[in-house]
């Protein structure tokens, strides 16, 4: 893979699983990070510490993306610090699942507000950025629900398939601007979402996984890694889907 030396990438909800894999994948790259947070801190600084141990610059921003201001201060942050914002990682996630007839409205919009409006909001906070330095890449980290949809998850799943429609228009509005906007579609992942799903789901998940394992969070990273880099020069709008064949 191309090195990344001298690019700065933000990484959004990098405390822990796909998003730290992917904030450590792109600091072997040579990539200062900045690692955003929720409200997870106690690992941070062990993370900084282990980024730095690679050689590579990190800091830690603590901020909602669901909130305007906070997106656009995680940004400002960063910015300051290295001067640059040439890698943006719309990672930041959550699940609220529940079958559509019980889902209460409150658990509808928190999904919507974090995994789809946060990255509007950083999205948005990034453009003005990457466009003053005539390139940029934008990755948004989408679900395999997102494309084949899921009982229980019709909030997740929306916002999913929002951030594919996102992706394309973004891919579309900034290509001129030297910008290559692509999403990752990863299946099932072992992380902390995924540890609190039953047996049952887990067994019949697997079933239906062509390579017959989970994924790891590693592997979500070496996609986002290629589309960082630029071996990707050419691609924009595109889903690479990272899911041992649940979607073909
Ligand atoms: P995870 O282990 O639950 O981690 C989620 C991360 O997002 C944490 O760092 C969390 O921060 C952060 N976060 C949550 N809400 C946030 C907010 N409002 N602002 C900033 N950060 C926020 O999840 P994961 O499995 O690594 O998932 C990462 C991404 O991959 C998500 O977008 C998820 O939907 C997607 N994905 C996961 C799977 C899977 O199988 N695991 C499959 C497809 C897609 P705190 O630590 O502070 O809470």
């Amino acid at each position: 893979m191309e090195s990344l030396k001298g690019k700065t990438a933000v990484v959004t909800g990098a405390s822990r699983g796909i998003g730290k894999a992917i904030a450590l994948r792109l600091a072997e790259l040579g990539a200062n990070i900045v690692i955003n947070y929720r409200s997870n801190s106690s690992s941070i600084e062990e993370l900084v510490k282990e980024i730095s141990e690679k050689g590579s610059k990190a800091i830690a921003i603590q901020g909602d993306v669901s909130i305007f201001s906070e997106a656009e201060g995680i940004m400002k942050k960063a910015l300051e610090t290295f001067g640059t914002i040439d890698i943006l990682v719309n990672n930041a996630g959550i699940t609220k699942d529940g079958l559509i007839m019980r889902m209460k409205e409150e658990d509808f919009d928190k999904v919507i507000e974090v995994n789809l409006k946060g990255a509007f909001n950083c999205l948005r906070h990034v453009t003005p950025i990457m466009v003053k330095q005539k390139g940029g890449r934008i990755i948004n980290i989408s679900s395999v629900v997102g494309v084949s949809g899921n009982a229980g998850q019709v909030n997740y799943s929306a916002a999913k398939a929002g951030l594919i429609g996102m992706t394309k228009t973004a891919a579309r509005e900034l290509a001129s601007r030297g910008i290559n906007v692509n999403a990752v579609a990863p299946g099932f992942i072992q992380t902390d979402m995924t540890e609190v799903l039953s047996d049952k789901v887990k067994e019949s998940t697997l079933n239906n996984i062509p390579l017959k394992k989970f994924g790891r969070a590693e592997d979500v990273a070496n996609a986002v890694a290629f589309l960082a880099s630029s071996n990707s020069d050419y691609i924009t709008g595109q889903v690479i889907h990272v899911d041992g064949g649940m979607v073909i």
